[in-house]
């Protein structure tokens, strides 16, 4: 068990003194998150790593660190090539709860105006991957994150980038 009063390093070799009722995630340095913990940041758009938000450039620009925590998202060349699977599977899920609904709703013998549901579903293939495309890059790098954890080199890299910028997130 923790004592009530610890210190913990900032990152930049100074340390702090640290309550025990310091909630884990707005720690420095968050370690040993659960797969599931790491992998709903990402899904949330918050770094896998640290929780933190403020990842984003822009709607379609990652960082290439997070602000907070250093940790490099695309981990090395070519890595985010899962991104468009993500992104693909994204979008499916509205397009297939619609097409669901549909053959529920004739299976029950109602009728159904097919012609709007196609238009509906045509655009929702054009607009998802547009609108969940952040997300699924934050996802993805977050999948990479809970299957891979960091290697020394690449946390000692994250600390050297680390910073007290971005946003402590209480989850
Ligand atoms: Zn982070």
């Amino acid at each position: 068990m923790r004592s009530a009063v610890s210190l913990e390093g900032d990152g930049g070799g100074k340390f702090r003194r640290v309550t025990g009722d310091t909630p884990r995630s707005v720690r420095p340095m968050p370690r040993g998150a659960a797969p599931t913990a790491i992998i709903w940041r990402g899904l949330t758009g918050r770094c896998g790593r640290c929780g933190s938000r403020g990842i984003f450039d822009s709607w379609f620009r990652l960082r290439e660190r997070c602000p907070r925590c250093g940790y490099r998202f695309e981990r090395e060349e070519g890595a985010f090539t899962g991104v468009w699977l993500v992104n693909y599977a994204f979008g499916l899920l509205p397009f297939l709860a619609l097409i669901t609904w549909l053959i529920l709703t004739l299976a029950a013998g109602d009728d159904v105006a097919v012609m709007p549901l196609l238009i509906a579903a045509a655009a929702l293939a054009l607009v998802m991957p547009v609108v969940t495309y952040p997300l699924a890059k934050s996802t993805w790098a977050s999948l990479d994150l809970a299957m891979r954890p960091l290697d020394p080199v690449e946390e000692a890299e994250a600390t050297l980038h680390a910073t007290d910028e971005g946003e402590d997130q209480p989850r």
